[in-house]
């Protein structure tokens, strides 16, 4: 082991320093702890990779802010997304692999073993990292959807749509997230108000005329949401201003942030490549990114299904494609 002294955190190239620490040198790193990162521990810690997972910011990621899972495989009766997140950081861990806490604050990827900073401090030498740092979604930034966020506030529509079945909701985006949630609801729920703050919709052509052919969605252009209202039970209604400033309330009791997400790939910019969002983006048969060695799985590199089940499928890629990189590099 090394002990590194210098001052800062990083250097004048961006390069992760640390103050007065040890290195540690680990064969497979995953950085993320949604279902991605949880299932690559599995696949790795059961191809014998030794790997040492830390769980970042949200440990559990995206799903411990969603209620009840409904459509991961293998829970005939649903799990709640906690629940579930501990189960797959216990199936990882009973295969050795090293679960901890910790964030990534700085990476230097330009050559291999890699160096990755945990908590501005520690100083990790990888042979192989798996980024599965997921998306984190945006929201509106009011109080009230922090008050009934997993009580009938979501950002996920196929998480957490059935639970308004038959009911009045809202979506609130003018892009393709909130266009394609709006028309997922519409065929499970009774209405669906689409609040967009401008006069018209940024989603592509087709999703817009999807939107405007569905008769149980009612387009309110020109609307900023002022308040989510609820109770005990959860969301009751939203109140609304117009393009008048006057105000309007709409009884509902879920109500969707769908004004996109924050892929969390800022450390890894410098070296993989990124969409103008910031979605890393990956060989297309594989979990691959720019750099040898370096693979990313989940929402960080997803800007299109983002679901569950489809991250985990990643993560497993993703360490069957570190498996085999460091098989060829022996
Ligand atoms: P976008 O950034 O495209 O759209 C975000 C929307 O939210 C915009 O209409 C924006 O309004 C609105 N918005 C942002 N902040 C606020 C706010 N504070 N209050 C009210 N409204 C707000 O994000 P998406 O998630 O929709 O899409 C991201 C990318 O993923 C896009 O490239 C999209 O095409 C792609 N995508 C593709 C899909 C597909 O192909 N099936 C499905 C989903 C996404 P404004 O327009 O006024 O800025």
């Amino acid at each position: 082991m090394a002990l590194f002294k210098t001052i800062e955190n990083l250097d004048e190239k961006g390069s992760p320093r640390t103050v007065s620490s040890e290195t540690e040198k680990v064969k497979c790193l995953i950085i993320g702890s949604g279902p991605a990162g949880y299932t690559a521990a599995i696949y790795a810690a059961r191809a014998n990779l030794s790997p040492v997972l830390y769980e970042g910011l949200e440990p559990g990621g995206q799903l411990t802010t969603t209620t009840e899972v409904e459509n991961f495989p293998g829970y005939p009766e649903g799990i709640t997304g906690p629940a579930m997140m501990e189960d797959l950081k216990k199936q990882a861990k009973r295969f050795g692999a090293d679960v901890r806490f910790g964030i990534a604050t700085a990476a230097d990827l330009s050559q291999r073993p890699f160096k990755i900073t945990i908590d501005e401090k520690k100083l990790i030498e990888a042979e192989t990292i798996i980024i599965a740092t997921g998306a984190t979604a945006k929201y509106l930034g009011l109080e009230s959807e922090k008050k009934f966020m997993g009580q009938g506030v979501s950002a996920c529509a196929t998480c957490d749509g059935f639970f308004y079945k038959g009911k009045d909701v809202a979506v609130v985006g003018g892009g393709d997230t909130a266009a394609e949630e709006a028309t997922y609801l519409a065929g499970i729920c009774n209405k669906v108000y689409l609040i967009v703050r401008k006069d018209y919709l940024r989603a592509s052509k087709v999703m817009q005329e999807r939107v405007m052919n569905t008769k149980n969605i009612e387009v309110l252009f020109e609307h900023q949401t002022k308040e989510i209202v609820g109770d005990m039970s959860g969301v009751t209604g939203v109140l609304l201003t117009n393009k008048k400033g006057e105000e309007v309330k709409k009884d509902i009791h879920g109500f969707f942030v769908a004004i996109g997400h924050k892929p969390n790939s800022d450390i890894f910019k410098p070296y993989v490549e990124t969409d103008e969002v910031g979605y890393i983006i990956t060989d297309s048969h594989s979990t691959k990114t720019r750099v040898d060695g370096v693979f990313a799985c989940g929402d960080v590199m997803d800007p299109h299904y983002r679901q569950a089940v489809t991250a985990a499928g990643s993560g497993c890629k993703a360490a069957i494609d570190a498996e085999r990189f460091l098989g060829s590099v022996k």
